[in-house]
């Protein structure tokens, strides 16, 4: 049976949780969210790895309009985050409209019904929506991405992603190898070199790592938090605009983050006594051209007696080992490959169908994966991305930019219901413009100029995955739905209902902004 709703949200991370709370607050209460895994939290809830922590301070990294005065640091770990998300959706009331357990299978554009016709799979069996808006807050850090190398499907040990940790394995003791030294991997390294009978690093390129300036709130500051009117709101500006000063140094001038770099070099020799290792662990590219990773104990872990670096590159993966190129063979008992996610590729984009039954996936192959102010695509009416192409950041809160793209997406329905609009779909015009603009502004980024490869580059190289501009313009660009930038079809008020109980007719469309 097709069930009618006037919105699907696919994913229940912290963007699904935003548009569901302020459709609500829009008294939009006809919606579903579809959520594949069990509970909320997206990558918060998947990645529950030893030492997994924000990056960005939890003052910045959480809902404006559920603030939190009981961080217990300035960079929360995962088990907290998660727990405020939990929290955030049980006190919203609005988790009887989510559906757990349930895989978007496919989502197909129906010109006759002007509805969106979402086929999932959940514990019940397959079921069948048809709502008049998508929206895809499936998260660009959410499928995690397995190295291609010879043998490692007949590994004999332990295996598994840093997004998929195994606690039942206990690491104790153990020949332990980690692939990957990115911004998981810095965090796991710590706690497994903590554990390990022997642990191997392998190191394909060399991070930057800053110092972690970590804080802990006492009591007094909670309490003071909580009750000192403002004073929350304060320090979340405060760290907004300190967050935002690095944007020059990542779109303008490199140089600028000068200070950055001397910064991470003065890690290395505090963190390491071996001038050996030193060399190998200092990168060879511009700060900033890969995610600037933050930490203390990762140089002290790969320091220690129990620890290797391995620079060589992996040749193979025998059934209890790794074979480097140079044809050393390192024995293994676990092996964590920490090796990122798919992130130019979304994979949600296999899953849509727009207007004549187009693939997204294949107008992203055309096109590059890029949409209309990271929210719209033309060709696919009623879609919405949260947190879609070009809206990532380095260097601030993620909760920012959903935040930002929720407002323009709540303005966009509005407008929808307050002109009877059936449809809404950027115009190609209006996509190429912003498009051209926006990589015209990548060139001078330290992301493109900065001489190192990066998940944030497709394969021609092209950056579809950041923002390069402020998260304040940014904002601004998304304050309001500019329908002149959109192609609209009427709906006719007196039809709508017979529309709806029949399923929809083409009849009742008229297109008035062509
Ligand atoms: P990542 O940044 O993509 O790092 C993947 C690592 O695996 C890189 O070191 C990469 O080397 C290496 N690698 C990939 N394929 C390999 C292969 N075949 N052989 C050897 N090495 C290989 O992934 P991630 O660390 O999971 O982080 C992804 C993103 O998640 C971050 O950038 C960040 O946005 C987010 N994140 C945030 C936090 C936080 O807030 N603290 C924590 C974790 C993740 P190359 O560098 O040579 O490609």
């Amino acid at each position: 049976m097709t069930q009618l709703v006037d919105h699907l949200i696919i994913g229940a991370g912290f963007g699904g949780l935003c548009a569901a709370i302020q459709l609500d607050e829009d008294g939009e209460r006809d919606f579903v969210v579809v959520e594949k895994a069990g509970d909320v939290g997206g990558t918060w809830r998947d990645n529950t790895y030893p030492g997994a922590a924000c990056d960005v301070p939890s003052q910045l990294y959480s809902f404006s309009f559920a603030p939190n005065p009981d961080w217990s640091m300035s960079y929360s770990p995962q088990p907290e985050i998660q727990a405020y998300i939990q929290r955030v959706a049980r006190e919203s009331r609005v988790l009887d409209r989510f559906v757990f357990d349930t895989l978007v299978t496919d989502a197909t554009w129906d010109e006759d019904s002007q509805r969106w016709i979402v086929r999932t799979d959940g514990p019940d069996g397959p079921t069948t929506y048809a709502a008049r808006t998508v929206m895809a807050a499936a998260g660009a850090l959410s499928e995690p991405r397995l190295p291609e190398i010879e043998g490692i499907a007949d590994f004999q040990g332990e295996i598994f992603h840093s997004a998929r940790w195994d606690h039942d394995v206990d690491l104790a003791g153990k020949r332990v190898a980690v692939i990957g030294t990115g911004a998981s991997a810095i965090q796991i390294v710590p706690e497994v070199q903590k554990v390990a009978g022997h642990l191997d690093v392998y190191q394909r390129t060399a991070p930057w790592v800053i110092p972690r300036n970590e804080h802990h709130y006492s009591s007094f500051e909670k309490r003071a938090l909580r009750h000192v009117p403002g004073l929350q709101r304060a320090a979340r500006t405060a760290i907004y605009w300190g967050r935002e000063a690095y944007v020059p140094a990542f779109t303008w001038k490199p140089a600028l983050a000068a200070p950055a770099k001397r910064a991470a070099r003065k890690n290395i020799e505090k963190g390491i006594s071996d001038p050996l290792l030193r060399e190998k662990v200092t990168p060879t590219y511009e700060i900033g051209c890969k995610r600037i990773l933050i930490s203390n104990s990762y140089y002290p872990a790969l320091d220690a007696d129990n620890c290797d670096v391995v620079t060589d590159p992996i040749a193979k993966v025998t059934g209890d080992a790794i074979v480097t190129a140079d044809g050393t063979e390192r024995p293994v008992d676990v092996l964590i490959v920490a090796t990122g996610f798919y992130t130019t590729d979304l994979p949600i984009a296999h899953h849509v169908r727009g207007r004549e039954g187009k693939l997204l996936a294949d107008r992203f192959a055309e096109t590059g994966t890029a949409a209309y102010k990271g929210t719209t695509v033309p060709g696919f009416p009623n879609f919405f991305f949260i947190v879609g192409p070009n809206t990532g950041l380095g260097h601030s809160s993620m909760v920012f930019v959903i935040e930002s793209q929720v407002r323009y997406i709540r303005d966009a329905l509005r407008s929808m219901r307050i002109n009877q609009y059936a449809t809404v779909e950027p115009t190609e015009a209006a996509f190429a413009a912003w498009n051209t603009d926006l990589q015209a502004r990548m060139a001078s980024t330290v992301w493109s100029s900065g001489g190192c490869s990066s998940w944030y580059l497709d394969e021609h190289g092209r950056n579809t995955t950041l923002w390069p501009r402020t998260t304040f313009v940014l904002r601004r660009l998304l304050r309001s739905f500019d329908v002149k930038s959109y192609t609209v079809s009427a709906r006719v008020p007196a039809l709508r209902q017979a529309q709806d109980d029949a399923g929809g007719t083409t009849e009742d469309q008229e297109i008035v902004n062509a």
